[in-house]
């Protein structure tokens, strides 16, 4: 598995990358936030062990960021011991699951098979998607019609991926809210709506007749375009 490990504590860092390069994990190690944005949105890491407390950028402001650049990415963070309010917070910054410091080795080993256990088990997510004669890159962020290169916010990028990989149902503003804003409560389900226009202005033929974005009255939105 290709790891990311976030930390910017150098004697953790080099112990984590010792640990998991020696169970057979292929590790890079950043030791601030930016630079963990920058790397986990640009290569195809398997996951992200993210401290929370870094410098340039806080480890729930990476956490957030990633979400929206790469919604499957799983996200293991680290906390201090006993901060309950870490501990969800993070969660709620779309960590997937969180390791208290300090931590047994054979425990953060455990959770780390435990989450990618449970992420192999969903289907893998393409990186081009077609729909209603609109190619789709989300991998470099732009979307194609008609030979027009029209280029995609991570937002946009993360609203898309969303809803495709749960194209069988509809999906809420609140749940788009919680997944690809990564935020509770904090933001109106309006700036969903807000994205979603802009989005359909770039994509849709008809922005007023969507064939890819659909509206379901009542519930929110969801992924029209069936593949033929
Ligand atoms: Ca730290």
């Amino acid at each position: 598995m290709k790891i990311l490990v976030v930390e910017d504590e150098p004697m953790l860092r080099e112990g984590l990358v010792d640990l998991l390069t020696g169970a057979g994990h292929e590790v890079t190690a950043v030791a601030d936030g930016l630079a963990a944005v920058e790397e986990g949105r640009s290569s195809a890491y398997d996951l992200v062990l993210l401290d929370r407390m870094l410098p340039r950028l806080d480890g729930l402001a990476v956490c957030e960021r990633l979400r929206v650049a790469r919604p499957g990415l799983p996200i293991l963070m680290l906390t201090a011991r006993g901060a309950e309010d870490d501990k969800v917070a993070g969660l709620r910054a779309g960590a997937d699951d969180y390791v208290t410091k300090p931590f047994g080795v054979k425990e953060l080993l455990a959770r780390i098979d435990a989450l990618v256990r449970r992420v192999a088990g969903l289907p893998k997510e393409p990186e081009t998607l077609v729909a209603d004669d609109c190619r789709f890159d989300l991998g470099r962020a732009e979307a194609e019609r008609g030979g027009e290169v029209l280029h995609l916010t991570a937002r946009e990028v993360g609203v898309l991926r969303w809803l495709f990989r749960h194209k069988s149902r509809a999906v809420s503003r609140a749940e788009l809210l919680e997944q690809v804003w990564g935020t509770i409560g904090t933001l109106q389900t309006r700036t969903v709506d807000m994205t979603i226009a802009k989005l359909r202005q770039k994509v849709e033929r008809d922005p007023a007749n969507p064939k890819i974005i659909v509206t379901v009255t009542g519930v929110g939105y969801a992924w029209a375009d069936q593949e033929a």
